[in-house]
């Protein structure tokens, strides 16, 4: 574009990664984007979200210095004054209740820089592991689940291999929606002759393409993939090969599904048997096939379980190792994946490494020369529980907006209440910064730089296009200041550059990455090591972390909260193509807003008769936890019974009403489906 400079950078929105120029204009401003031509994922092209970027970094509304709660509100602060709050807050916790009643939430929509600064500072300045972010609510299953049965959490191959795999299996994502790049690649291969599967409870606009819909009651994956399993051994389409040199637990697999047939979970399942068996066939008979999957998977009391009953299907079928096979989550935000990596999680350090493990916990003490906690700390949901019993008291969150985005908000809320100190980073004021005793100024991705992660594992470099927006800082920065306060200069960095350069060398998958290498190219996919110093498109192409991979039986879990005589209904959640997460930088964009301006409930045409509903009828609508209003937008997409509403619009919260029960193993809430009523409301 004549008279702007173009800065190479990745889109802020989703998981997929795409490559981006912030075109910036002679006032310092992103006037305009435009795509990288020659990146690999993206090839030239940006989703509506991705084009609608210059929005969420306006600084119109930003938050432009720190400002400290009064009475009636916020009033203006200087830094030193706000860090100084800080400061007396953290000490007055940590000296009364010590380090267990403190915590950090960091962000899947930051770098990898001030995620790893976020971790570090809360182990080793604040001597506590309660450090956790969104990935808890998205793919805290993939992590748990993968881990168990493969050694690592993460998928398996790249965004590239849509292009090869014979059969694509997508279940429980929404791709078109929530990875509109991705979902472009997924129709593209469909039309070049590849076999597409859908499983969804919804009719996806994928799912409408699929040679096969299979379309499940929700909770039932589990169900689903023991009889698929049930009908490829029966039939000897499992990669026996592939079992008996690379997997354990092949005959414990195949006896727990001897009575699981297609013919007699069918009804359970809510497909019937002939769809089922014909999914059989097409997934045990490809030479290759690749699974992608998404938050209808994770989002269940039995998401761990479910992660690792696909990961049963793929092994047995062997359809994992090469390229256009393989497990692939499709994570959420554009960091999610680098966050997890960087140990923002209360259980391991960066690269996955257990805190629990004393050799590895000494290993990192030395390298950043200090004592660190012994115990697993809490994760999110477990400080909003703390919180409420009194024995958490300050929470140090940036980029999240758990009011909008976790289960059951009146508990969130009163949760932020009982805290003696909160402080937000945030580049607006978001419905949890309103809670903040300290609301801080944060830098937009395109005022820093550093690094994103991919879905794909594809770590990329982000480069600052403008000056940050009034007195704001990075979150690396923000928090060495804190640091600082504290005593410490353990995250006294000058540069993002030596941020990274630090982590890599206490992250055995980024240890052969540097800055310089990622700028030679379109990123590296991790592990980038000695071993693979271009980095790893497919992962397990010869062994797995843990040897052999496991085969592990599960059986299917109730969900939480079934419907029932007072709560007909079930509540489903979904994402829309025009906005993103909680909604603080979509919502943004006019040319976005336009396009969905606030909550709706989709039901179907049948429910919509039995309620006499008309096309966008005002609707109350009640669950055990909560009750909102909004307007129902009538579709055959979704079947009788089962209602669906995004989580964008705090004008219409669909968090007030869904369930916080939560899968045992990684703590994740069942989003994915709760019991409701609806109430048709006069108009007026
Ligand atoms: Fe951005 Fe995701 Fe759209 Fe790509 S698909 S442009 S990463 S929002």
């Amino acid at each position: 574009m004549p008279g702007k400079q173009a800065v190479q950078t990745i889109c802020p929105f989703c998981g997929v990664g795409c490559g981006m120029h912030l075109l910036v204009d002679d006032q310092n401003r992103v006037a305009a984007v435009s795509p990288q031509g020659d990146h690999p994922i993206s090839r030239g092209k940006l989703c509506a979200k991705g084009w609608s970027t210059p929005f969420a970094i306006e600084p119109g509304d930003r938050i432009r210095q720190p400002l400290i709660r009064t009475d009636d509100g916020f009033r203006p602060a200087s830094w030193d004054e706000a860090l100084e709050v800080i400061r007396y807050g953290l000490l007055d916790i940590l000296s009364q209740l010590g380090p267990t009643a403190v915590g950090v939430i960091s962000s899947a929509r930051a770098s990898n820089e001030d995620n790893y600064a976020a971790q570090k500072f809360a182990r080793a300045v604040l001597g506590t592991n309660n450090i956790d972010h969104c990935a808890r609510i998205c793919h805290s299953p993939t992590v748990a689940g993968l881990k168990q049965t493969l050694g690592s959490g993460a998928m398996t191959n790249s965004a590239a291999d849509i292009d090869s795999a014979e059969v694509l299996v997508v279940w429980g994502a929404d791709a078109t929606e929530n990875h509109a790049i991705l979902g472009g690649h997924i129709i593209e291969a469909k039309l070049r002759g590849a076999t597409l599967i859908v499983v969804d409870p919804r009719r996806t606009r994928l799912a409408k393409l699929a040679d096969l819909h299979l379309q499940v009651k929700p909770g039932t994956n589990i169900l689903l993939v023991n009889a698929l399993l049930h009908e490829i051994f029966r039939h000897g389409w499992q990669n026996q090969d592939f079992l008996d040199s690379r997997c354990e637990g092949a005959d414990a697999l195949r006896k727990s599904v001897r009575d699981t047939s297609p013919t007699q979970l069918a009804d359970a399942i809510g497909v019937p048997a002939e769809q089922i068996e014909a999914m059989a066939r097409t997934y045990g008979q490809a030479n290759s096939a690749m699974i992608l999957y998404g938050m209808g998977i994770t989002q269940f009391v039995s998401g761990t379980f479910n992660v690792m009953a696909l990961s049963n299907l793929a092994l047995s079928c062997g359809q994992i190792g090469r390229p256009g096979t393989g497990i692939n989550p499709l994570r959420g935000q554009n960091n999610v994946q680098g966050a997890c990596d960087m140990g923002c999680l209360p259980n391991v350090y960066p690269g996955y490494q257990d805190v629990a493990d004393p050799a590895v916990r000494q290993h990192v003490s030395d390298y950043w020369q200090c004592p660190l906690p012994d115990h697993t700390g809490l994760t999110s949901m477990g400080m909003t529980q703390a919180a409420l019993r009194g024995e958490f008291k300050g929470l140090i969150l940036f980029g999240e907006d758990p009011v909008v985005t976790d289960p059951d908000q009146n508990e969130v809320l009163a949760s932020l209440k009982a805290l003696d100190l909160l402080v937000v980073a945030e580049l607006t004021m978001t419905e949890t910064a309103r809670h903040a005793h300290v609301v801080l100024p944060a830098a937009s991705f395109a005022e820093k730089n550093g690094t994103f992660t991919n879905c794909e594992r594809r770590v990329q470099r982000i480069h600052q296009a403008i000056p940050p927006v009034g007195e704001a800082l990075g979150d690396w920065q923000w928090l060495g200041a804190i640091a600082r306060q504290l005593g410490s200069s353990s995250l006294d960095w000058t540069n993002s550059q030596a941020v990274f350069d630090e982590m890599a060398g206490m992250t055995p998958s980024y240890s052969g990455m540097s800055y310089e290498k990622l700028a030679r190219q379109h990123g590296l996919q991790w592990p980038c090591d000695d071993a693979a110093p271009e980095g790893t498109p497919t992962l397990h192409q010869t062994e797995f972390p843990i040897g052999r991979a496991r085969l592990i039986p599960v059986h299917h879990v109730d969900i939480d909260e079934p419907a029932d005589a007072d709560y007909p209904l079930q509540l489903t959640t979904n994402r829309l193509h025009f906005h993103y997460g909680c909604g603080s930088m979509s919502r943004k964009s006019p040319l976005l807003e336009r396009e969905t301006p606030d909550g709706i409930l989709f039901i179907s045409p049948e429910d919509a008769r039995n309620l006499r509903l008309k096309n966008h009828s005002a609707i109350g609508i009640r669950s055990r936890r909560g009750y909102l209003e909004t307007r129902a937008i009538i579709t055959d997409d979704l079947p009788p019974g089962l209602v669906s509403m995004p989580y964008h619009f705090s004008e219409a919260p669909s968090n007030q009403l869904t369930n916080r029960a939560m899968d045992p193993v990684s703590k994740m809430p069942e989003l994915k489906v709760c019991a409701v009523r609806i109430t048709p409301l006069p108009e007026g």
